[in-house]
């Protein structure tokens, strides 16, 4: 089937699916996920260490978990969530009754990286049908052994009228973006979420990006620097640093400069040995491209006088690249300009905070911002004083698994949420229905009189 063929067919239950596809049978959809997920569990951590050498423990917590528990926590809610609700009338609208009822918004499209290919692609899968959709997932062509494996979970668990799988590249992608869907959940770079909402400029469509960028870090003043060289390390260096919402670069008071990178250098030894190219805790890149880019980016930095900290080694044919830190890399590296999406932390010292957020502010807005401190004021005044997806104080990543917080990003890192309640609401339209009881509304058609014009005043 074509694209446009796969999109057709979806699109063709769309009437039927606003009334026949209740609670109960979107849930019962989730929970055949849930236990295909779970009986493939060896096939998926198979899949993931082909396309990106992913620990197995690291696929369960990053890939597996994930969608389950949007599906525990969806299925807790979803009748919380979806039950139309009555609002009060204002003081003009008496006598009417209004109620906002959340409606399907039709046939989805769902576009994926390949970084967690599977989460990603299946995470806002579980949204899309909760909020009541059909779905078409296009999975990441770079990560080929699961976007197959993609395709043969929805085949086995998933009914054929509700979620169709189509695979490919751009060529596919395109073809997928031109049809006329109700929403695109798009997962990717800030470079192709502006190919995809030019698309939906055609069709109307709506849009949900999550898209990336350099999310900083900023130590503050007296930090415990152990306790961040610890999280830094495990957000940077999960996945080899191919994660969205990994810190891209830090920010260090000068004077802790040496005993922070002295800590960082410990706790990857710590994570993954002295050898981490033996370790089995420590991913592979994704391919050949991204590894010379990332090379690139590490020799031209080092050219350019940054001093290497610890790792540096690359195994072109392995798609290894080592847990690598730098300090003294110079603003005009590519390193400090583009998002890094790779195991190299660029530790920058700092003399005075307003430095730092100066240059935050003059960047694109990041995903996710990082703060360590105990400092309360500190904490409110850089949450109020900078843009970001989200904030992460004293901790990394971990907000993405918080299902009662919404995910994403802002500007060029993204627009709209997921998870949870946002995402269902991503999904859905929330269609208000006002009903007219007993309103006065005759004041405001003509002839138009005094009276009207009372009325009608502000
Ligand atoms: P990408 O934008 O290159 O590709 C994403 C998807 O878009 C793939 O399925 C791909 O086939 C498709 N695609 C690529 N070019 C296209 C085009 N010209 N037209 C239509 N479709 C196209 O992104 P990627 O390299 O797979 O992922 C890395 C990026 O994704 C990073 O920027 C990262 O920060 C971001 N990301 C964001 C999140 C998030 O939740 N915000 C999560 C993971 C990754």
């Amino acid at each position: 089937m074509t694209p446009a063929e796969v999109y057709t067919q979806l699109a063709a239950g769309d009437a039927a699916r606003r009334t026949g596809f209740t609670l109960a049978k979107r849930r019962a959809v989730l929970a055949k996920l849930a236990a295909e997920l779970r009986a493939r569990e060896s096939e998926i951590m198979a899949a993931l260490a082909a396309d990106l050498g992913k620990p197995p423990v690291e696929v369960r917590i990053s890939e597996i978990i994930p969608i389950l528990s949007e599906i525990r926590h969806t299925t807790k809610h979803l009748k919380r969530w979806a039950k139309p609700r009555r609002v009060w009338p204002t003081l003009s609208m008496l006598g009417t009754r209004g109620t906002i009822r959340p409606e399907p918004k039709g046939t989805v499209l769902i576009i994926a990286p390949w970084n967690y290919p599977l989460c990603l692609a299946l995470g806002s899968l579980v949204s899309a049908i909760a909020a009541g959709n059909a779905a078409v997932i296009k999975p990441s062509e770079l990560a080929p052994a699961t976007s197959a494996l993609i395709a043969q979970i929805a085949a086995a668990a998933l009914p054929a009228d509700l979620v169709a799988v189509v695979e490919g590249g751009v060529e596919v992608s395109t073809e997928l973006l031109a049809q006329p869907f109700d929403h695109i959940f798009f997962t990717g770079s800030p470079a192709v979420g502006r190919v995809v909402m030019a698309a939906a400029a055609k069709t109307l469509a709506s849009v949900t990006l999550e898209l990336g960028g350099k999310s900083p870090v900023i130590l503050g003043p007296g930090a415990n620097l152990q306790k961040a060289a610890r999280m830094v390390a495990w957000g940077k260096f999960q996945n080899a640093g191919q994660t969205c919402i990994a810190p891209d670069h830090v920010y260090v008071p000068r004077a802790d400069q040496a005993a922070f990178t002295q800590a960082l250098r410990a706790e990857i030894a710590k994570m993954y040995g002295a050898t981490p190219e033996t370790s089995r805790s420590f991913a592979r890149l994704i391919g050949a491209r991204h590894f010379s880019r990332l090379k690139g980016l590490l020799d031209e930095a080092l050219a350019k006088g940054a001093t290497l900290i610890t790792g540096g080694e690359a195994e072109e044919a392995a798609r290894y690249l080592a847990p690598t830190v730098l300090t003294d890399v110079p603003g005009e590296a590519a390193l400090m300009r583009e998002e890094i999406f790779g195991p190299v932390l660029p530790v920058i010292a700092y003399d005075a905070l307003e430095t730092v957020l100066a240059e935050i502010e003059a960047g694109e807005k990041p995903l996710a911002l990082y703060l360590f401190t105990k400092d309360r004021a500190l904490i409110n005044r850089i949450s109020a004083a900078t843009t970001s997806g989200g904030v992460g104080v004293n901790v990394t990543l971990a907000h993405f698994l918080h299902l009662n917080l919404p995910f994403g990003g802002v500007g060029n890192s993204g627009l709209g949420a997921a998870h949870g309640r946002w995402g269902f609401a991503a999904f859905s339209h929330e269609k208000p229905i006002l009903e007219n009881r007993f309103a006065v509304l005759d004041p405001l058609m003509p002839p138009y009189t005094k009276m009207s014009a009372r009325f009608a005043k502000a």
